[in-house]
């Protein structure tokens, strides 16, 4: 498996927002400036066929709005993507169309769209992929675990500490986390959730994202954080 991490920012810095390419053909979040930092991959707006959203807030699903515009316009060239997320998952994605376009679009026969349900995984590919339900407030964010060939990745996506997320780390090799904040707070983790998990899972090699820029800037993240550009391969 490989995750290019395109974009792994909040929207309060000068960084991209979350947006990771894996595999090449799949995309997992899509922050609404995420579609620049594809673009410099060279790729096409169709060579896309699976979408995972964690969350419906813009730093994580704006961007998909470049690919929506670009179905509507030209259809499907090839296979029909799927876009999974939330309960909610079409309604949102045609909210974001329409709020950039300023044109209604049912996307039904365009696009497979999939609610995520808390533990029930599918494949793509050779990939197992299982969504778990965390916990980010009053939004609903599903993280995402990955399994090829006995390796394991997972990406939390936005939470704060719930057992869940104690799960999620323990059925990772490595795990992107969003440490947004100092102290974790009921929307979001913080550095001494980070601390604790690096402290009781030394095997796992945990990265910290969506970081505000004071968590970023400190000396503890420095071989820790998730970067645009990493390759991660496993
Ligand atoms: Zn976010
Ligand atoms: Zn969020």
């Amino acid at each position: 498996m490989k995750i290019k991490v395109l974009g792994c920012s909040n929207s309060w810095t000068p960084r991209f927002t979350s947006c990771y390419l894996i595999n090449e053909n799949i995309l997992m979040d899509c922050g609404c400036d995420a579609y620049k930092a594809y673009f410099k991959e060279g790729k096409k707006l169709s060579d896309i066929k699976l979408f995972l959203i964690t969350h419906f807030h813009a730093d994580h699903i704006y961007g998909l709005n470049v690919f929506l515009t670009r179905i509507h316009r030209l259809g499907n060239q090839g296979e029909k993507p799927t876009i999974v997320g939330p309960k909610g998952i079409q309604a949102m994605c045609e909210r974001v169309f329409e709020t950039c376009n300023l044109i209604k679009h049912d996307f039904s026969d365009e696009i497979n769209f999939v609610e995520a349900e808390d533990g029930k995984n599918f494949k793509f590919d050779n990939i197992t992929i299982t969504p778990v339900k965390l916990d980010h407030g009053d939004v609903v964010d599903f993280g995402y675990n990955f399994e090829e060939n006995g390796k394991r990745f997972g990406y939390t996506g936005d939470t704060t500490l719930v057992p869940a997320l104690y799960d999620f780390v323990k059925k990772c090799d490595i795990c992107i986390m969003n440490i947004s904040r100092t102290k974790t707070n009921p929307k979001h983790l913080g550095i001494d959730t980070f601390k604790q998990l690096t402290t009781k899972y030394p095997t796992k090699k945990l990265l910290a994202a969506h970081c505000d820029e004071d968590v970023y800037n400190l000396p503890l993240l420095q071989d820790k954080r998730a970067e645009e550009g990493m390759i991660i391969e496993l």
